[in-house]
């Protein structure tokens, strides 16, 4: 008899984990399986980046990166690692290991764990219109031998100059088969994709001729900046950079040496000694000794894309298996865990039967768009990494100027903040919404944070977040000066037609039973002080009654005025909001990135229009 899930998730690396958290949070009855008896202890990836601690955020587990990961705040040759107002949030790094365990440890608080030592057999899918969980996957039980030892600090098990022979080597016994059925079937099972071979697809695109060695170390060295984060090309040795971690450790990327087309690097020849050997050679004069090398490995470099991302919206691709390419932009982990963080909601609202499947469709559309742009990204700081540099401005090889320069262009986009999806069925059309309401506000673009002040109990908080991760999206009303009578008048009214007009999306698409504010909470931003109007005075949609006894809800109203101790009072500046002026509705999706911008007066009709275009009344 098979069992049936809404989504069957296979891989639980980052991709996997984060859209496991997804699904956790909305109830969604999950399945995540990984081939492996263990999970990655040391080394891998390790940059964070803003957007991704502000997802983190999202799911209320960023302080735990905030506490143990080392801050990447210091120049890198003079220029600052994170710009300025690029988020609330600094670039960290701390290995992937723990970035797993948060992730586990947040899917647990949905009840979802990892079955392990599962390896998927074969997957079917029914075309039957009658049929609820198409996708059929068998999967076998893996018995891990006894006896495996595994050498923690190496990661050549998982490099790319591994043949697929060698990579797949294994030494578990098999053990029960399974058959799973399943509405959904996600393949977030890394570079070699046991999914996308199954659904014929390809990556496409190119691997350079360089290959890379990677060590997480406590180096002895006299070189002054070993903690902070340098790139270094010496002028016939190759180029490094070195990243400080937590605890200490040092990650060094140094490049090793070319293979001719056609060769294949030896794996049982590459060791720690012959790194740091390299190494050594590109930071001459400099000393290096590394008496502990925690972690290990020797990767080629190489930019490739799947062009296909979903087979019948059916089955889907995420992370290393959709796009993979060299780890020096930092980008793989946080680009896998954004693939999912865009996928989870908008499979969840799909399993329950509230959205129309027609919106898995974006998927593919905003994340290959984005992943066409990291591929591009890569191949220019992969091209500027491993070139010689040139001496004199007039001689040949890479220049440090433009080595710079783009260093500095692309540091909002490698910080993940720049990502803006364009208009679709989840995206309104930003020529015909209200922009010039809230200038700085960029359609599909993520909500920024600024300070504001809880209006019931003063207490400063950063507005995104309230964009906590629960599948619910945010209406954010800029209510304006509701000192001004006929300004409160107006908000007054808004409330109450979207609370009451059959047109509203609150009235048609919240279930009868359920709370005002579960399927879209408004929160109320006014650019008056909190002593000019009682809370009590606010409409119920803007702190409605909710749960069981009808709790009142106190976090849904805010005031931009200025904390004792926290400072704020520039939300609407930062917005681009007239404090004085119409006000406007913004709605924010439930992965924070902006969906429309609205006036008060066409606000109610227009919203409803948008979610009549892909919601389902129940
Ligand atoms: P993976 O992490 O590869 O996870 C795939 C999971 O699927 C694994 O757990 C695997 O066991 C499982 N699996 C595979 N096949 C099957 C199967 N058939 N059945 C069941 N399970 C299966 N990225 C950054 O963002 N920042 C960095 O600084 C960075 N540095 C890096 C340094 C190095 C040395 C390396 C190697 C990578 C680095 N990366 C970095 C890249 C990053 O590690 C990957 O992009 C990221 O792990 C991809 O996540 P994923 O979940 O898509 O795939």
């Amino acid at each position: 008899m098979a069992d049936e899930c809404d989504v069957l998730i296979i891989g639980a690396g980052p991709a996997g984990l984060m859209l496991g958290c997804w699904l956790a949070r909305t109830g969604t009855k999950t399945r995540i399986i990984d081939r492996r008896a263990t999970k990655i202890t040391r080394g891998h990836a390790d940059g964070v980046q803003c957007r991704t601690i502000e997802i983190f955020q999202s799911f209320g587990i960023a302080d735990r990166i905030e506490k143990e990961g080392n801050e990447l705040a210091v120049p890198t040759s003079r220029i600052p690692d994170t710009e300025p107002n690029t988020s609330r949030f600094r670039h960290r790094v701390l290995n992937q290991g723990r970035i797993e365990d948060f992730l586990i440890d947040c899917m647990k608080t949905g009840g979802l764990t990892v079955e392990r030592s599962v390896s998927p057999l074969s997957m079917e899918h029914s075309d039957s219109p009658t049929e609820t969980h198409p996708v059929i996957v068998k999967v076998q039980h893996l018995i891990p031998a006894t006896d495996e030892t595994v050498d923690v600090s190496s990661g050549l098990y998982r490099s790319n100059i591994l043949s697929d022979e060698e990579f797949n080597r294994s030494t578990a016994k098999s053990g029960k088969i399974e058959t799973i059925k399943a509405k959904y079937v996600v393949g977030c099972d890394g570079a070699r994709s046991w999914t996308r071979n199954q659904l014929g697809f390809s990556l496409e695109g190119d691997s350079a001729n360089i290959y890379w060695g990677v060590m997480d170390a406590r180096p002895i060295t006299d070189l002054p900046d070993v903690r902070v984060k340098v790139v270094l090309h010496s002028a016939n040795s190759g180029s490094l950079l070195i990243v400080p971690r937590e605890r200490n450790l040092v990650r060094f990327y140094i490049q090793m040496g070319t293979i001719l087309p056609g060769e294949k690097l030896d794996p049982s020849a590459q060791s720690p000694e012959k790194i740091i050997e390299s190494a050594r050679k590109i930071l001459t004069p400099y000393t290096l000794e590394c008496p502990e090398v925690e972690w290990w490995s020797v990767y080629e470099i190489g930019q490739r894309i799947c062009k296909d991302v979903s087979f019948k919206n059916r089955v889907f691709l995420a992370g290393d298996a959709f796009h993979t390419h060299s780890p020096k932009g930092g980008q793989g982990m946080n680009f896998s865990m954004s693939d999912s963080y865009n996928l989870g909601w908008k499979l969840a609202a799909c399993a329950k039967g509230l959205a129309s499947p027609s919106i898995l469709n974006t998927y593919g559309g905003e994340r290959v768009e984005v992943a066409r742009e990291l591929i591009e990204f890569d191949h220019k700081v992969s091209r500027l990494f491993s070139g010689k540099p040139a001496i004199t401005a007039e001689s040949e090889g890479v220049s440090m100027a433009e080595f710079q320069a783009l260093w500095v262009r692309m540091g909002k986009w490698t910080s993940g903040t720049a990502v803006v999806y364009n208009s679709s069925l989840l995206i309104a059309d930003s020529t015909a919404a209200k922009t010039e309401l809230a200038k700085n506000i960029i359609i599909g673009s993520h909500f920024e944070s600024h300070m504001v002040l809880c209006y019931a109990d003063a207490h400063a908080v950063q507005l995104a977040d309230k964009l906590v991760a629960d599948g619910r999206w945010r209406l954010i009303v800029f209510a304006g000066d509701l000192g001004n009578q006929n300004q409160l008048q107006r908000f007054n009214d808004l409330c109450s037609e979207l609370k009451n007009a059959p047109k509203s999306p609150i009235r048609k698409y919240t279930a009868p039973d359920a709370d005002l504010n579960s399927f879209i909470e408004v929160l109320t931003l006014t650019s008056s002080p909190r002593n000019g109007l009682s809370y009590s005075a606010f409409p119920e949609l803007a702190r409605p009654f909710v749960g069981k006894f009808r709790y009142p809800t106190y976090d849904q109203v805010f005031s931009d005025e200025v904390s004792y101790l926290d400072g704020g009072g520039k939300a609407y500046t930062g917005y681009g909001v007239d404090p004085d002026g119409p006000g406007c509705a913004v709605l924010v999706r439930p992965d924070q990135h902006i969906a429309d911008v609205r006036g008060f007066e066409d606000c109610v009709e227009k919203l409803g229009q948008f979610f009549d275009g892909f919601m389902i009344q129940k």
